[in-house]
């Protein structure tokens, strides 16, 4: 007896070898009918057994492709049949509800790798090979359905020969939609500082060049990187120069984990994710924590292997490990396109390893660390960008504006939430514009109009105005959310907790709700609502902005406050009060105790001063400092002056900056255990939610961590979104979403 059935196939399916899946299911299975891409995912209808369909259904939840994302599978039986003969795959249809999913950009699998480095193969050594199973998506994507006329390979027609592979379903490359080959896609050309293109295979033209101590820009999948020699450090500071870039660490990319190992220590766990198809950058303790300075200034180094086959040919053979960093100058976003390479690297690059295939979404490589095997990201971007975090219940079409700093916005439909790929800094122009394009790209493919707006409350950030603008034009209600309370939102989210809890939420600054600046602030509450109920003693910063380069003057202020000798220019600026804002900072706090103990005096970029003292710490010290917990204006405060005056104390004895280091940071850890347990004695809450830049010191999260759950507090950590401000957007989203229910 025959049914039949039409289903519906909500998630990731398009671009990723879903539908030969479906066929060969359905071949064995003897079903008939039909199946084609919908903008929600795919649809089709099938007759058979009933219970082979049952089969086929399972099959779909639970044994789709690696790269697909089965949200749901919808089954509708009937008993009137159409009497399909065979099996067919229909022309994708548009929809009027655009809701598909869009995969990431999955590095070159191994079986392309494999007819890449075959001679016999016709893909021999061409750059572009890819698969349904590997390649660009996101970057080339510029509309959806996800179909190749609606990408950037759009201008390159398919050879008979790649059409035919693309036509048949027991192909690889059935459906695979940037197929090419040499004969039909992009081609690479290489071109000397003089915009001249130099005759000749532009990869050995590229490897000599490195290979000779020269800077190289090499078109990527979301932007242009700037790779040379990571061997040679007068080559690494020429790169450094030039790109404006005096002490930020550069990642490196290694041939595979045999070569990265020669850097770095390299657990089971943190090679599954090097080597997994997203590719991300992970950051990995060096193997003698005082090598490799040139190229990280801490303790570790941050690694990546090859994700295109470009960087596989580059590194196929001689040189095996290459800097390999994002080309963009100081603080402007990546560069991405062709006509702005030449110019804006001009005096930068020696030569350029192009190709004319455009890049549509600009996405920068994904950085993080491994904590209990999973992500925990500093930058969440190309592999995983748009990929959505996803929720338990449903949520209102919401744009959440985020921050300014590592700046990004997240979207939600349905269950779903799309944080952006990396923006960057959004204090220039070219990041705004960049913002603003993004923005317009994820509602365009992801098909969301926002009913509400979320934004922070400082009324200086750019993505404020935004969000303002917005709002006004498009009659949209807009919130404004407290920056620590949507850090701790966001933690909450990152785990689907939706309950009341502790938030430690540190970092640099974000605008209190007194309008003060806060960052070292101990929260209580949940989604719609939150108090203050701990922080620290306020900082004051001599020269306000001038303090966070200049941390020597946050240290002269510490010494000046708790009583001791300091800096007659600070103590002059202190007293004064002139242009010597106060806060409440662990960013700060860092940077201050940084330059005391004498590990660096001046900062070039956001959060050095504490990564240095990460870096400086001893393992294996476990003393802290005495301090004492105060409790004023029904607020708990940490004093830390007490603890400067003992630092002091240490530093005038000759005690090793290792172990000062190590001291101050388990005082951090001591107040903070000593402060959730105060507060959990008047709320009951024995949940706590650690976010904010400072817990991107694997010191301080691994131990707060540890000392938390002998307390037996239940800790959450970040998994899926930043603990800095990149993932400020989740929780800001989440909050609008729980304050709109009130209105
Ligand atoms: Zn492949
Ligand atoms: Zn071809
Ligand atoms: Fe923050």
């Amino acid at each position: 007896m025959k049914t039949h059935a039409d289903i519906k196939i909500y998630g990731i399916v398009q671009g990723v070898g879903f539908r030969p899946f479906v066929h060969k299911a359905v071949t064995a299975l003897s079903l008939c009918g039909f199946i084609r891409n919908t903008s929600f995912g795919a649809e089709g209808e099938f007759e058979g057994r009933r219970e082979d369909i049952q089969k086929l259904v399972s099959e779909l939840l639970y044994n789709a492709p690696t790269l697909a994302f089965i949200e749901s599978v919808e089954v509708v039986y009937s008993d009137t049949l159409r009497g399909y003969i065979g099996f067919d795959i229909a022309e994708s249809i548009k929809g009027e509800k655009n809701r598909t999913l869009i995969s990431p950009d999955i590095a070159v699998c191994d079986d392309c790798l494999k007819e890449l480095f075959s001679e016999s193969d016709r893909r021999y050594s061409y750059p572009f090979i890819n698969c349904t199973n590997c390649g660009p998506r996101f970057t080339i994507i510029k509309d959806i359905p996800y179909d190749r006329k609606n990408t950037t390979m759009s201008a390159f027609p398919m050879c008979g020969e790649c059409e035919r592979e693309y036509l048949d379903i027991s192909d690889r490359r059935y459906h695979a939609q940037p197929d090419c080959c040499e004969n039909c896609g992009p081609k690479l050309s290489f071109y000397d500082f003089n915009k001249k293109e130099l005759p000749g295979d532009a990869i050995s033209l590229a490897k000599e060049y490195i290979r000779d101590g020269k800077i190289v820009a090499v078109k990527g999948l979301g932007g242009i990187h700037l790779a040379c020699r990571c061997d040679d450090d007068t080559v690494v500071d020429t790169l450094r120069k030039r790109k404006h870039r005096d002490e930020k660490p550069l990642a490196i990319m290694c041939r595979d984990v045999e070569a990265a190992r020669r850097f770095a220590h390299i657990s089971a766990d943190e090679k599954r994710h090097l080597t997994s198809n997203r590719r991300p950058i992970v950051l990995l303790k060096k193997r003698e924590s005082n090598s490799l300075m040139y190229l990280s200034e801490n303790g570790y180094i941050g690694i990546m292997l090859p994700y295109t086959p470009v960087h596989h040919l580059l590194l196929a053979d001689g040189v095996d490990s290459l800097v390999m960093t994002s080309a963009n100058i100081s603080d402007l976003p990546i560069i991405y396109k062709d006509e702005e390479v030449f110019e804006k690297l001009s005096g930068v690059a020696d030569g350029f390893l192009m190709n004319n295939r455009e890049i549509h979404a600009r996405c920068d490589d994904s950085l993080m660390w491994v904590l209990d095997g999973n992500e925990y990201f500093v930058r969440r971007s190309r592999g995983y960008v748009p990929h959505p975090v996803c929720m338990s219940t449903k949520l209102l079409p919401i744009l959440a504006c985020g921050a300014e700093q590592k700046a990004s916005f997240a979207l939600s439909r349905d269950r779903y939430v799309f944080p952006s790929q990396h923006i960057g800094d959004l204090k220039n122009l070219e990041t705004l514009e960049n913002y603003e394009a993004q923005i317009s790209h994820f509602e365009n493919i992801f098909d969301v109009k926002p009913q509400l707006l979320a934004c922070d409350m400082h009324p200086d950030y750019m993505s404020t105005s935004y969000a303002d603008e917005r709002s006004q034009k498009e009659r949209l209600p807009l919130i404004r959310v407290q920056h620590h309370h949507a850090h701790m939102a966001s933690c909450m989210a990152d785990n689907g907790y939706d309950g009341k809890c502790i938030g430690i939420t540190w970092d640099g600054m974000g605008y209190g709700t007194d309008g003060k600046i806060w960052g070292a602030e101990f929260l209580v509450g949940d989604f719609s609502d939150f108090s203050r109920y701990g922080t620290i003693r306020p900082i004051r910063l001599p020269g306000g902005d001038r303090a966070t380069h200049e941390i020597s003057r946050v240290a002269a202020s510490l010494l000046y406050d708790s009583g001791l000798e300091c800096d007659g220019t600070v103590k002059k600026l202190v007293e004064s009060g002139i242009n010597c804002p106060s806060a409440s900072s662990m960013g700060r706090l860092f940077d201050g105790v940084a330059s005391l103990i004498g590990i660096a005096q001046t900062a070039s970029y956001e959060g050095q001063g504490a990564v240095l003292l990460e870096s400086a710490a001893a393992d294996g010290c476990e003393e802290s400092y005495t301090f004492c917990i105060g409790y004023d204006g029904g607020m708990y405060t940490f004093d830390w002056r007490q603890m400067i005056r003992a630092i002091v104390s240490d530093k005038n004895s000759g005690v090793d900056q290792a172990v000062m280091s190590a001291r101050f940071m388990n005082t951090l850890i001591s107040f903070a255990s000593e402060m959730c347990e105060k507060i959990a004695h008047d709320t009951g809450i024995k949940t706590v939610a650690l976010s904010g830049g400072t817990f991107q010191n694997m010191y301080v999260l691994k131990r707060l961590r540890t000392s938390l759950s002998a307390l037996g507090f239940d800790v959450l950590t970040h998994r899926r979104v930043s603990t800095n401000d990149e993932g400020i957007c989740l929780g800001q989203l989440m909050i609008a979403q729980a304050q709109s229910k009130r209105r």
